[in-house]
């Protein structure tokens, strides 16, 4: 196992990066010291194998932070890979109903699925570096694959698990399945507290991050933005005020919610909402609740329901930039980067109470809270009301909101933590 070095001396680092370069573009945010600290601890960590594994190259939150994650870690001197297991419809259809089930829904597992899990788990382990020191698992999906190791390779790797999702630490009806599994891990990271079970696995709680250079989240032009509002034919939102909410077509993600508020507030005021979402390879459930939205929404006006192709970046960011307003009405939430995206993007929030949401929005202050689900529609619509009729208000709430961001949710903080996890553990003293 690569053994954690003092790190030496820097010199001036300014003398080795022009500050317009690599990660010192990031000191724009969050300033020159820590970037330094950032680059001290690379040194430390310099060679350092680090594998992560996910089921998805693009499309969700996952995929979102590991395309900016990887290149930084790299350029801090680790030898990083990311590699993505492939299944089969079946395998992702049982994977989405465990995802489903973690997160407090009902329902059936079928044991052709169950087996598929285990068989797609063994096929992908040849993706597993036996020479890594670190292996991070994204998610229940690759989950199992720590089963295939051979004992020697385990005995001399770190294994951690990062789940990305609201496990329903009460009800959750798969635990039986989980908890055995996540418990040959060396470490598990959970994107909030209320989310983190109490199993045997060394829990962490690492918040999840924004990359504020990536094409998602970077500074549009009036002109860009404009661009992509025409394409879709989304009415400018100085005549028209625009709600967004960004997300895959899940059932958790509230889209309904989102109408049923909309259709309230619009009875009175204009607005114009937009849905916009895609698929993520790892979820077979997109087309359904798509189909489901495509039905809801036909015939109203003032609804623009976009499906996107993967890799529509530019197009979220513009969207997001556009809006007066966002919405996030979840019924769980692992942590939610649309919400701080749309943070960042100083705009004022309107998030279901769940899961990692509760981490970001201090509601009143930063952002609004309402209840999830039908009981919440009512508290939507007011809250909405209010923004729309007081427009300082919500510029105030933005400002706030892109600070809040700035501070806590940049990728700075999260590879910070995540390389500190990690010494950590190379060096046994967690
Ligand atoms: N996203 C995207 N295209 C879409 C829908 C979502 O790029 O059509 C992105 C969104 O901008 C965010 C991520 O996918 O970066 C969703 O992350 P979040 O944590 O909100 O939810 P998840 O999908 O992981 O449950």
């Amino acid at each position: 196992m690569a053994a954690v070095k003092k790190a030496e001396p820097r010199k001036k680092a300014g003398a080795e990066l022009p500050n317009d370069r690599g990660l010192f573009r990031y000191a724009q945010f969050v300033g020159e010291q820590k970037i330094e600290e950032l680059l001290k601890l690379g040194e430390e960590l310099r060679g350092v194998n680090l594998q992560q594994v996910s089921s998805a190259r693009v499309g969700g939150g996952v995929a979102e932070m590991l395309q900016s994650v990887i290149p930084m870690e790299q350029e801090l001197g680790l030898d990083v890979s990311w590699d993505v297991i492939t299944g089969d419809h079946h395998f992702f259809m049982f994977t989405k109903t465990l995802h489903n089930f973690l997160q407090g829904k009902p329902g059936a597992l079928d044991i052709i699925g169950s087996k598929m899990y285990w068989d797609t788990n063994r096929t992908n382990y040849k993706l597993v570096n036996e020479r890594a020191d670190v292996i991070i698992i994204h998610d229940p999906q690759p989950a199992g694959l720590i089963t295939y190791a051979p004992a020697e390779a385990r005995e001399r790797q770190k294994w951690v698990w990062r789940c990305h999702i609201q496990l329903d630490t009460e009800l959750c009806l798969m635990m039986d399945f989980l908890k055995p599994l996540i418990e040959l891990y060396d470490a598990a990271i959970f994107s909030s507290r209320i989310c983190t079970p109490r199993w045997r696995t060394a829990p962490f709680v690492i918040l999840p991050y924004i990359d504020p250079l990536s094409d998602k989240n970077r500074r549009l032009t009036e002109r860009e933005v404009r661009a992509v509002l025409n394409k879709y034919g989304i009415e400018d939102p100085a005549k028209k005020p625009l709600i967004t909410l960004v997300s895959r077509f899940d059932p958790f993600k509230g889209h309904v919610y989102a109408v049923n508020a909309f259709m309230e507030v619009r009875k009175n005021l204009p607005c114009q909402l937009l849905l916009v979402g895609g698929t993520a390879s790892d979820d077979p459930e997109n087309q359904i609740i798509f189909g489901q939205l495509t039905e809801k929404v036909k015939g109203l006006p003032d609804v623009h329901l976009i499906n996107l192709p993967p890799y529509n970046h530019l197009d979220i960011n513009a969207f997001q930039w556009a809006s007066n307003i966002i919405l996030q009405p979840s019924l769980k939430e692992g942590f939610g980067l649309a919400v701080t995206e749309g943070m960042w993007k100083a705009k004022p929030v309107i998030g279901g109470n769940a899961g990692g949401i509760a981490s970001q929005i201090a509601d009143g202050y930063n952002g609004f809270l309402v209840t999830p689900g039908e009981r919440g529609v009512a508290e939507m619509a007011e809250r909405l009301t209010h923004l729309l009729l007081h427009p300082t208000l919500a510029g105030v709430i933005g400002t706030r909101a892109r600070e809040s961001v700035r501070e806590r949710f940049l990728i700075t903080r999260g590879v910070w933590d995540e390389l500190m996890l990690i010494k950590g553990m190379l060096q046994n003293s967690l």
